[in-house]
């Protein structure tokens, strides 16, 4: 066992990561910065991988609209997009310092684009009152992340790549030590430290349709569950339409060009599951998707997303069809808010077009990007299905910086806390489940009761199989120690991710608890107001306990 002592260690090499690890060497050079990442940078995390045809950085500059008071309409709308149950005031932080978030990113090289008159060009998205996305492209978060890469490489940042953290060692209830293992030697590290920055991403892994990369099986919030620290929101995370095979969003203008969307019998299928007013304005629910995205119970158009799920659910493949307009698409039935809409962009955008000239004008890059991956949307058909997309968060660059200068200052004034041979023992279970038997079964449940669709019956039923694999016990396998110790924590995420699920009885943004689901029947639990809240879940003693908390609401004198 080899033991490693540092001043600040930094675990997870996403955006988040990488930021929070040059705030902290930017404030104190002299201290000893170590960043682990469990794949190579550029390679691991989400914001090195995953794009969208609308993939932006949300921020606040001085020129964003209204001209008075800017940040705190920014504020305001990410604690309404939230849902309103997540604190108000981090809200405004958040706001208040994306411009200079923004500015560091241009000063490291990420290439903004820029409007005619040189200013860092805004487009509106969902959630959002004024104009606030700017973007690279399709790329626009790996653009984030090579810069971010690049920066640190100038530093004196120490990073160790094929890194696993999997345990805190504690003292008291500061963490002093990590358990860490090279993914690549199977061999167990210790990395004592003065303070550690916990920036390991999401869990998509938990569910069979993600757009993660593999490693992202939540390690991160089962070791701060096991340390003792409060897991909040947790049954929300971003459902959305999805490729297949690559981490790509199908989200913005790939809807507003209106494809026909179809099975693998080039069905179009989506009538079978709609009634009433659904059917009848499936054209603009359709064109709204491109605003309305990931899924979203305030959103009319979430009937889309289930419709897509049940048709999958019933084993068929689903794609959208760019060179053939769907039946619904009638040019003098287009509601006038798609045609005022098509002005903008172009005139007459729906008439007498197929949606792949109409995805020309709209966003051109995609189309060119996309064929990176040999996909060419002049002839070929893009597959499309629900799928995991973020957890919470965002390209996390202010909280990065914050948590960088603030887990500095902490290990300057610490000193190193002894730890004992009783701290590293270890024990591996070789009796119980073979860990990949257990990783499928964790898998399952969670795609099937608290994936899109949640319901009282099956939410239950999940519990009870989520611990009987607990009774049972996962058993080292053929995959080695780090494998197994991975599926440990997705066991532990899976039972928090689903206590939340059934906590919440209410349908909320993602967040769908229906009464019954046979499309075309969905009887939705309804948002309830008294579920303005946010669910906090702990684990002690091995027993998870919850606490239904107020969030911090805006002031008054901004609502
Ligand atoms: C398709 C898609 C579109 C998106 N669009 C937008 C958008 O338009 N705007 C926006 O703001 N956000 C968007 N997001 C969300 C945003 O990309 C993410 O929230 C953000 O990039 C996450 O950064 P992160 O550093 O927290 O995690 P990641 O970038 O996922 O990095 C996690 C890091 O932790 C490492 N790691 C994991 N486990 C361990 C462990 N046990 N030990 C050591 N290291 C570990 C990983 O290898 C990786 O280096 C999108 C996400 C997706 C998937």
């Amino acid at each position: 066992m080899k033991i490693i002592k540092r001043d600040l260690v930094i675990i997870g090499g996403g955006s988040a990561g990488m930021r929070s690890a040059l705030s902290a060497y930017e404030k104190d050079p002299t201290l000893s910065i170590l960043l682990i990442a469990k794949k190579p940078l550029g390679v691991g995390g989400v914001t090195a991988q995953a794009f969208s045809d609308r993939m932006a950085f949300h921020a606040t500059l001085s020129y964003t609209l209204p001209p008075q008071k800017n940040y705190l309409y920014h504020a305001l709308d990410i604690y309404k997009i939230g849902g309103e149950v997540s604190d108000y005031n981090l809200a405004e932080i958040l706001a208040k310092n994306s411009e200079s978030a923004i500015q560091y990113l241009i000063s490291i090289g990420v290439p903004f684009v820029r409007d005619k008159e040189g200013k860092i060009d805004q487009f509106l998205t969902d959630g959002s009152i004024y104009p606030r996305a700017c973007y690279v492209g399709p790329n626009t978060a790996i653009e984030i992340a090579k810069a971010l890469h690049r920066k640190i490489k100038e530093t004196k940042i120490e990073v160790m790549e094929n890194v696993m953290a999997y345990d805190f060692i504690l003292k008291g209830n500061r963490a002093v030590a990590l358990k860490a293992i090279d993914t690549s030697t199977q061999e167990i590290l210790v990395i004592q430290a003065k303070a550690f920055i916990l920036a390991a991403g999401g869990a998509g892994e938990i569910y069979h349709q993600n757009v993660f990369t593999s490693e992202m099986t939540g390690d991160g919030y089962a070791m701060a569950l096991r340390a003792g620290a409060e897991l909040v929101n947790m049954e929300f995370m971003q459902i959305g339409l999805c490729h297949p095979n690559i981490l790509f969003a199908e989200s913005g203008s790939i809807f507003r060009a209106l494809p026909k969307i179809v099975d693998e019998n080039g069905k179009e299928f989506l009538l079978d599951y709609l009634e009433g007013e659904d059917r009848e304005n499936l054209c603009a629910l359709e064109f709204k998707k491109g605003a309305h995205w990931p899924v979203s119970y305030e959103s009319p158009t979430k009937v889309i997303d289930l419709a897509i799920y049940y048709h999958t659910l019933l084993g068929h493949k689903v794609y959208m069809d760019f060179n053939n307009n769907p039946s619904y698409l009638i040019f003098e039935h287009i509601p006038d808010e798609i045609l005022r809409w098509s002005e903008k962009v172009g005139k007459e955008i729906f008439k007498d077009t197929k949606p792949f000239e109409r995805l020309r004008i709209i966003n051109p890059t995609i189309i060119e990007w996309l064929k990176k991956y040999g996909i060419d949307l002049e002839k070929d058909r893009l597959p499309v299905q629900n799928a995991l997309q973020h957890f919470q968060g965002g390209v996390t660059q202010v909280f990065g910086k914050i948590a960088g200068e603030s887990a500095i200052e902490f290990a300057k004034n610490k000193d190193f806390v002894e730890i004992s041979e009783e701290d590293l023992k270890e024990e591996i279970k070789t009796i119980g489940i073979p860990a990949e038997k257990a990783r499928k079964r964790i898998k399952d449940i969670m795609s099937s009761y608290g994936f899109l669709v949640r319901i009282e019956e099956g939410i239950n039923k999940g519990l009870i199989e989520l611990s009987e694999i607990r009774k049972e016990g996962i058993a080292l396998d053929e995959h080695g120690p780090s494998y197994y110790l991975e599926t440990l924590n997705m066991l532990d995420v899976a039972e928090v991710i689903l206590t939340a699920i059934k906590i919440r009885d209410e349908s909320r943004g993602p967040h769908l608890r229906f009464i019954k689901f046979e499309p075309p029947v969905m009887e939705f639990l309804p948002k309830k107001e008294n579920w303005n809240k946010y669910i906090v879940i702990k684990k002690k003693n091995g027993k998870l306990s919850y606490e239904i908390r107020e969030p911090v609401r805006p002031r008054e004198d901004i609502k």
